[in-house]
């Protein structure tokens, strides 16, 4: 089994009903390739409705089945509302809200246990990257973060170098080609089907550069934040991976 190519869209904490007319858009094109759309908790539900062949996702959940936790979401609530995959440890919610490799594995766990596909991020700072750590800050995640009840059927891993994500920088084709190879031995030594993981660069992927970033070895898809909202820049974004 070869890895399977993904384009997946983070909306994060924006869209409102009126948004989903973006993904009627997506799921009107012949995409080529697996789609998956990641809206905020609040529109998964009405997302699958509207989704046709694409995968509607959830962007966080709770490691715990249920109990006294305000304003969280379990994996199982997530698997109810339509969700078929759940973004877990984005470096947003690692730094906003202090999440660890353990608590992003104990909440894959979770997911996996409720049926759903893990996307699970990995990246470093800029800081991190400046002091040449990156190729150890990425094996620390991967070995912290990812569970050992993963097999490439329910784990997808997403590179996001944090410096990149929202700011129009990207790393250069050497360094994105570097940590993913770094990612598929790391993989293939652990887990048996370790070579068949679906790894995603993510970190502004637009239109423009997306061809580029596809064409590198061991780079399956896209994690995409910003260009994942309208479907005029995400269309073009699933091309070039289908065609890649
Ligand atoms: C993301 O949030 O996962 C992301 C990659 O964002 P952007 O594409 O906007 O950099």
């Amino acid at each position: 089994m070869a890895p399977k190519k993904l384009a997946a869209g983070n909306w994060k904490m924006n869209g409102v009903t009126a948004s989903l007319v973006e993904l009627d858009a997506l799921a009107a094109r012949e995409n080529g390739c697996d789609v998956l759309i990641c809206p905020p908790a609040t529109l998964i539900t009405p997302a699958v409705a509207h989704a046709g062949e694409i995968a509607i996702g959830g962007q966080d959940c709770h490691a715990n089945e249920s109990g006294a936790h305000t304003g969280d979401i379990s994996a199982a609530m997530l698997a109810d509302a339509g969700a078929s995959h759940v973004i877990l440890g984005h470096s947003e919610r690692r730094a906003d809200h202090g999440e660890t490799d353990a608590q992003v594995a104990a909440k894959a766990i979770a997911a996996h246990g409720a049926g759903l596909v893990t996307v699970i991020c990995v990246g470093e700072t800029e800081a991190e990257r400046d002091g040449g750590d990156t190729l150890d800050v990425i094996a620390s995640q991967l070995a912290g973060s990812v569970p050992d009840c993963a097999t490439a059927a329910n784990t997808v891993i997403a590179y996001e170098p944090v410096w990149a994500i929202g700011t129009g920088r990207t790393p250069n084709s050497e360094q994105i080609a570097e940590v993913h190879a770094l990612m598929r031995d790391k993989l293939s030594g652990r887990f048996s089907d370790g070579a068949d993981f679906s790894l995603l660069y993510g970190g502004s992927v637009k239109p423009g550069n997306a061809a580029e970033i596809f064409a590198i070895a061991h780079v399956d898809g896209a994690l995409v934040g910003g260009a994942s909202l309208k479907a005029s820049d995400f269309g073009p974004i699933i091309d070039a991976l289908a065609q890649a």
